[in-house]
């Protein structure tokens, strides 16, 4: 899908703005730059919404309509509190529709260099593709490339292993013993969907044990309570939700005791807690088996886990994330940290990169969708101050 607008060209020399990726917070940052006056272009590699046709088909937002919506349009009423995956796709393709974004798809973004005449950014795009703006706003996503530890025996393993970013539906693995490595949000609602397609053994492989939280509790959704919370200290904000989890069930004999550190801690290290979708009860009932983490994969499709025991199920689903993958794209210029992480996150742009931003690399307690809506307008208001 590609757009066209009238926008007012603002920019310096004509140049517009690049937008690298049409996801939520690309389409976020290229609305409110446009609702300034100022020309954006997105670039985006598939199409709108890709990063969301992707996932996995019982997916919802954790995080409520109302507080999801990015500014300028709401999500409407019809989808209900809790939005599905595909709800989610027709409201972003509407949002570029609504605000007539300037959109170029099937272009991917392969290096950001400073301009030759040192005003300006140049993109490297597909098909030798060569564009030239005068700032740049990478949102290409928090979860960009599937991420597969680097198990020994892992290429050499004969048995069904894919990451759960490939995974659509429990269906494939009904009636066999699966095997799903990784506890965050996705790994424990795939184990619960094998569960429900009937898959005939469900085991969850865990290193760290994660934080546990009700989606909604009487009606407040946890998210509300990350909005409340989110500016006081973390150690206070550790202590209130150590009190909070006293209200969920004790899973410690089945393999899930209570984290010794602290919630805010965890999320702040990128570990955001796990929404509850149906794990509680499917570990509760039996259904879904703790085990430990995962070490090795073995000759005859075995698995080595931490405490030495062996199995050998069917198939092993890794729900173990994903990689920022920035460095093709920035990492000559000396703008991320250790970890592969943007220095400089949304209004601010790195000190030796003026014109470069960034968008999406946090992982808030708030919900997501809602601080790319937030970090859009700071992003528009710094790259309008850069222009005067
Ligand atoms: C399973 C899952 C569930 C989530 N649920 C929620 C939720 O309920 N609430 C919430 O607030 N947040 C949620 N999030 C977190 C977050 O809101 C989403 O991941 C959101 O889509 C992030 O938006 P983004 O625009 O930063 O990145 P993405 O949505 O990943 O979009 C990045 C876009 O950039 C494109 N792209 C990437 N590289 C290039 C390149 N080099 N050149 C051109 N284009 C490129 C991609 O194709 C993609 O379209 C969830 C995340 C996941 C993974």
């Amino acid at each position: 899908m590609a757009t066209t607008s009238a926008a007012p060209a603002a920019n310096p020399a004509d140049r517009p703005v690049y937008v690298v990726g049409g996801g939520p917070g690309g389409l976020a940052v290229a609305h409110a730059l446009r609702a300034r006056g100022i020309r954006a272009v997105v670039v985006e590699k598939a199409e709108v919404g890709a990063s969301w046709s992707r996932h996995y088909d019982r997916l919802r937002l954790h995080t409520t309509r109302r507080t999801s919506a990015l500014p300028g349009l709401k999500m409407p009423r019809r989808f209900g509190r809790w939005a599905k995956r595909d709800d989610v796709v027709r409201y972003l393709e509407k949002y570029a529709e609504v605000h007539e974004l300037e959109i170029i798809t099937g272009v991917e973004v392969s290096r950001i260099e400073r301009s030759a005449d040192g005003t300006g950014w140049l993109l490297h795009g597909t098909g030798g593709r060569e564009l030239t703006g005068a700032a740049v706003v990478v949102a290409t996503g928090y979860n960009h490339t599937p991420h597969l530890p680097d198990w020994p025996g892992r290429e050499t393993y004969d048995g069904d292993l894919a990451h759960a970013a490939a995974y659509r539906d429990g269906t494939p693995y009904a009636g066999r013993d699966v095997l799903v490595v990784g506890v965050g949000n996705t790994g424990a609602e795939i184990a619960v969907d094998l569960v429900e397609h009937g898959a005939s053994r469900v085991r969850l492989a865990v290193r760290t044990v994660p934080h546990i939280v009700r989606r909604s509790t009487a009606g407040w959704p946890a998210q509300y309570s990350g909005i409340l919370v989110r500016r006081l200290p973390v150690g206070l904000v550790d202590r209130i939700c150590r009190v909070m989890a006293l209200t969920l069930p004790d899973l410690s004999a089945q393999g899930l005791p209570r984290p010794d550190s602290g919630l805010y801690t965890r999320a702040r290290e990128g570990a955001i807690p796990v929404q509850d979708v149906g794990l509680i009860d499917g570990v509760r009932k039996g259904r879904i088996e703790v085990v430990a983490a995962v070490d090795a994969f073995e000759e005859g499709g075995k698995v080595l886990l931490a405490d030495g025991t062996r199995i050998s199920p069917d198939a092993v689903v890794a729900a173990t994330g994903y990689v920022r993958a920035l460095e093709p794209l920035v990492g000559h210029l000396g703008v991320l940290d250790e970890r592969g992480l943007p220095l400089a996150h949304g209004p601010q742009s790195p000190a030796n990169a003026p014109g470069l931003y960034f968008t999406g690399f946090t992982t808030p307690i708030s919900g997501t969708l809602r601080e790319l809506g937030i970090d859009a307008e700071r992003i528009a208001k710094a790259v309008r101050r850069q222009f005067r």
